[in-house]
């Protein structure tokens, strides 16, 4: 059979490998380019930072966000002004930044932007499953019993 009249032939799996190289190879092609001029994978706009493969928004998806969410976190980012919400330390978008449950997820804290803050990587692993009362109440202790420290 030639190729010709293969592409009519709709139940021949072999055919339909073919495309699928062709379309994964043409894939592959379009993300060397946008690697190379420093365009988001996933839509045309910049990378965030020379390192990235994603603008900021899809970034900001690529951690298990919808794009409805990811867009309020981005917004919530700029409202924060880039700071941690505890420690007030600089937010670097793949560097130190992360997306930390206010109520946590153990305590069954919405995956919902009221329930949401952006944080240092750290903060974040300190916190785990505390409120931010909570951790802040720890750190005082901890600040108060190294007093000499200070
Ligand atoms: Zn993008």
């Amino acid at each position: 059979m030639r190729r010709r009249d293969k592409k009519w032939e709709t139940n021949d799996p072999e055919y339909y490998e073919f495309l699928r190289m062709k379309r994964s190879q043409k894939k592959q092609e379009i993300n060397k380019n946008k690697e190379e001029n420093k365009i988001c994978l996933r839509c045309n706009d910049n990378i965030y930072n020379n390192h990235a493969k994603y603008c900021l928004l899809h970034w900001i998806s690529s951690l298990g966000y919808n794009v409805e969410l990811s867009k309020k976190l981005l917004d919530l980012l700029e409202d924060q002004k880039y700071r941690c919400k505890i420690s007030g330390e600089l937010l670097i978008p793949g560097k130190n930044a992360s997306i930390d449950h206010i109520v946590p997820k153990s305590k069954n804290g919405l995956n919902d932007i009221n329930n949401l803050q952006w944080v240092t990587i750290d903060i974040n692993c300190a916190k785990r499953e505390m409120s931010n009362e909570e951790f802040i109440n720890l750190c005082k202790r901890i600040i108060y019993f190294n007093q000499q420290y200070i």
